[in-house]
């Protein structure tokens, strides 16, 4: 459903600020960064941690650690259980997955794969894959702010 879209293209519309935020250019729905795939809306912020990380769970939610809803970088998106009160579900959600025994992705928790994070379990695995995709972003944001400057 979203493989018409990369994150190349969500990076041409944003602007990157100084906190490295980076901040939606087009639509927003409540000040949320929206795109239209398919016919359909999406928040921007889900789809890049989509498009970096892979689907998200049912149930959960993507969410801001900078607090920034326009920004989409999916270095400042974490999953929640509850957007409304979310200091309370990092606590249970933390308990939730602390007793997990594999990640989304099915790969298991075991000694070598498992670091923590924020006191929640994280895969290596995928935390590889994701950092692999974002290097490669990051590159084309050079790429493209190099671009602008020999335009103007
Ligand atoms: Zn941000
Ligand atoms: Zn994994």
């Amino acid at each position: 459903m979203t493989s018409k879209v990369t994150l190349e293209d969500i990076i041409e519309r944003v602007v990157i600020d100084k906190n490295d935020c980076w901040n939606w250019q087009g639509a927003k729905i409540k000040g949320y960064g929206s795109i239209r795939v398919n016919m359909k809306h999406f928040y921007v912020h889900r789809l890049t941690w989509i498009l970096t990380n892979g689907e998200i769970s049912d149930g959960l939610y993507a969410c801001h650690k900078c607090d920034n809803p326009a920004c989409c970088n999916p270095r400042h998106i974490f999953l929640g259980t509850q957007r409304e009160n979310m200091i309370d579900s990092s606590k249970k959600g933390r308990h939730w997955k602390a007793n997990r025994k594999f990640c989304d992705k099915g790969h298991e928790f075991n000694e070598e794969n498992t670091y923590l994070f924020r006191g929640n379990k994280q895969c290596k695995v995928c935390n590889n894959i994701a950092s692999r995709k974002y290097r490669k972003t990051e590159k084309y944001i050079k790429s493209r702010d190099d671009r602008k400057i020999k335009n103007k």
